[in-house]
C-alpha cells in the first residue's frame, strides 16, 4: 500500500532543497504557484472536465488562484516532472517578461528578448499570425526543460533527467531542440545569460 504521509515528507524535502537553490541561484520566489500530485484516475476526470489533452505528464494551469501545477504520480519520470511544471512553469508565469508580454503591444517592445528571439521565429513560422503564440510557447518550453534538468541535477536525479531527455529527443523533438537551444545559450553566457533573454527581473 502507498504510504501517502511518507510521499507527502518526500516531495516537501524535495521542493525544500529546489525552492531553496532556486533562491540562492536567481534570488526568485514562487509565491502564486502549487502543486497536486494526481492519480491516472483522476488525471483522466480532469482533463475530460477541462478538455485538456490526456496524453500528458503534467500540466501548470494558470487559470486557477493560485495557479497549480499538476503532476501524474504515477508515470516514471514524475519527479523530472513536478520541477518542470511547478518550478519550470511557475517561475516563467510569475517572473518572465516574456510570458507577461501582450499579444497586442507594440513588437518592437519585444523583438529582441526570448531564448527564441520574436524576429527567428518569425522568420520559420508558415503563418505570421501564429508567430507570436510560438515565440511564447517555445521560449516557455525551452525554460521549463532547463529547469528541470537543473533541478534533477541539484537533487540526485541527474540519470532520471538523460532518460527522460533521450525520450524526449525521440518523441517530443521540438521540446528537446528548445531545451538543447537553452544549454547551449547556459554554456555561452551562464545561467544568468538564459535568465536576462527571458527578462527576469535582476538579470
Ligand atoms: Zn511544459
Amino acid at each position: 500500500m502507498i504510504d501517502e504521509k511518507e510521499i507527502g515528507k518526500f516531495f516537501e524535502k524535495l521542493l525544500e532543497n529546489s525552492k531553496h537553490f532556486i533562491k540562492s541561484e536567481f534570488k526568485l520566489e514562487l509565491t502564486h504557484s502549487d502543486y497536486k500530485l494526481i492519480s491516472d484516475l483522476d488525471w483522466n476526470k480532469l482533463c475530460n472536465e477541462k478538455n485538456w489533452c490526456k496524453n500528458k505528464e503534467g500540466k501548470y494551469n494558470i487559470e486557477e488562484n493560485p495557479h497549480m501545477a499538476y503532476v501524474r504520480i504515477e508515470k516514471d519520470f514524475f519527479i523530472s516532472t513536478l520541477f518542470h511544471e511547478l518550478f519550470g512553469h511557475g517561475l516563467y508565469a510569475e517572473y518572465s517578461k516574456v510570458h507577461g508580454i501582450n499579444k497586442d503591444e507594440k513588437k518592437e517592445n519585444y523583438s529582441n528578448l526570448g531564448v527564441f528571439t520574436f524576429n527567428e521565429i518569425e522568420k520559420v513560422t508558415n503563418k505570421p499570425e501564429d508567430s507570436f503564440d510560438k515565440w511564447q510557447f517555445m521560449n516557455n518550453e525551452g525554460f521549463a526543460c532547463w529547469v528541470e534538468s537543473i533541478l534533477c541535477e541539484k537533487n540526485n536525479y541527474i540519470n532520471l533527467w538523460l532518460c527522460k531527455a533521450r525520450l524526449l529527443k525521440i518523441q517530443y523533438e521540438q521540446f528537446f531542440k528548445c531545451y538543447e537551444r537553452f544549454k547551449e545559450v547556459e554554456v555561452n553566457e551562464g545561467k544568468a545569460g538564459v535568465m536576462k533573454k527571458l527578462g527576469f527581473p535582476g538579470f
